[in-house]
């Protein structure tokens, strides 16, 4: 049995590549073959990632959101959670707060909030990148291929919007005023306007099988993402997935593995969600495979009501004991901080990037 999985395990690693039914397999592993997966993830990582590990500053700027998906406590049905929004002069001000503390990479993320015009976050990315030279992540959701060009036109880099789920019929019953056909179509538009794709999912969902989750990872690899964030799900009780059962660490660890070995070139987040469900989870996930961390650096009285999930970790502290602890985390581990901006390292991305 070890050496079956061995097999599959090697055949990754070799060819990158995997079918749905090698990737279920190894999804069900345990033991030693379970060791030998994140060893090899690891190895691979190394080889063609390296050592370093990319901070990305994550400025949560709005908890509107116009969408109810049914994990989700930014859902616009949570009337009793207080919303804020932040102006593009406290943005930059976060964001310029945060380059003395070494980030290259800012991450802007929203709810589904119309209230930013497309304007108003092309000024923001452009100010951004002129006056504190830094790379621009953008993660507002589904907008018009419109906005993604103006965006993309006024220097944005990357852009990040989880599929969440690539199995439609469960996709659809998560998400009741969205549909897959429409996230995939926003996907591939972001391909093609030339950003760094960043997609995800989650990981132990209601509903969600194993045969989900390896198409998860072969939507993943077909996309070709320049990051994929893969996180456990956590049931909030303010939605109506409350009572569910949340996704386990192993499952999470093991869907970044197997995407480590199925896309050696892709940024894989040790994400928050995998941090808070057990306080060694990004240590976990970084000699499993991942290579980013992303850092909060939203002020704290922000932090607390931007809760997708309930018991997020780093709520009291500041954008600098983050800092500092999460470069311990990665000293601790024989790692390095990056030092450029992390763009992906595929070759269409370095060649005139910093
Ligand atoms: S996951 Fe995003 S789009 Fe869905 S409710 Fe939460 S913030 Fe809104």
């Amino acid at each position: 049995m070890q050496k079956e999985y061995e097999g599959i395990i090697n055949q990754a690693r070799a060819e990158h590549n995997l079918g749905r039914e090698g990737i279920e397999k190894l999804l069900s592993c345990d033991g030693q073959a379970l060791d030998f997966l994140f060893a090899a993830a690891d190895q691979v990582r190394r080889t063609f990632m390296g050592d370093a590990v990319h901070l990305r500053g994550l400025i949560e700027f709005s908890n509107y959101c116009e969408s109810n998906c049914a994990y989700c406590g930014l859902r616009e049905s949570h009337k009793t959670l207080p919303r804020y929004r932040l102006d593009a002069a406290e943005i930059l001000a976060i964001a310029g707060a945060a380059v003395p503390l070494g980030y290259k990479t800012v991450v802007l993320q929203s709810g589904e909030d119309s209230y930013y015009s497309a304007e108003m976050i092309a000024e923001i990315t452009c100010r951004l990148k002129e006056e504190l030279s830094l790379a621009v992540t953008l993660s507002l959701g589904e907008r018009a291929e419109e906005d993604y060009r103006l965006w993309r036109d006024a220097g944005a880099d990357r852009y990040l919007l989880k599929h969440e789920t690539a199995d439609a019929e469960l996709y659809s019953s998560l998400h009741p005023d969205m549909a897959w056909e429409n996230r995939k179509k926003c996907l591939y538009t972001l391909r093609e306007l030339g950003y760094q794709v960043g997609s995800g999912c989650m990981v132990g969902l209601p509903g969600q099988t194993l045969t989900s989750l390896a198409a998860d990872l072969l939507f993943l690899k077909e996309l070709d993402v320049e990051m994929a964030g893969i996180g456990p799900f956590i049931p909030n009780p303010n939605t109506p997935l409350a009572k569910a059962q949340r996704g386990t660490v192993e499952l999470t660890l093991k869907m970044i593995a197997i995407a480590r070995l199925l896309m050696p070139q892709t940024h894989l987040p040790a994400t928050t969600a995998l941090g808070s469900v057990d306080s060694k989870g990004r240590q976990k996930a970084l000699v499993a495979g991942a290579n980013v961390v992303m850092p909060n650096i939203t002020p704290n009285k922000y932090r607390r009501l931007y809760e997708i999930y309930p018991n997020k970790i780093c709520l009291d502290d500041n954008p600098a004991h983050c800092r500092n602890c999460i470069g311990g985390i990665i000293s601790s581990l024989g790692r390095t901080v990056a030092e450029g901006a992390g763009h992906s390292p595929k070759e269409q991305f370095t060649l005139g990037l910093g």
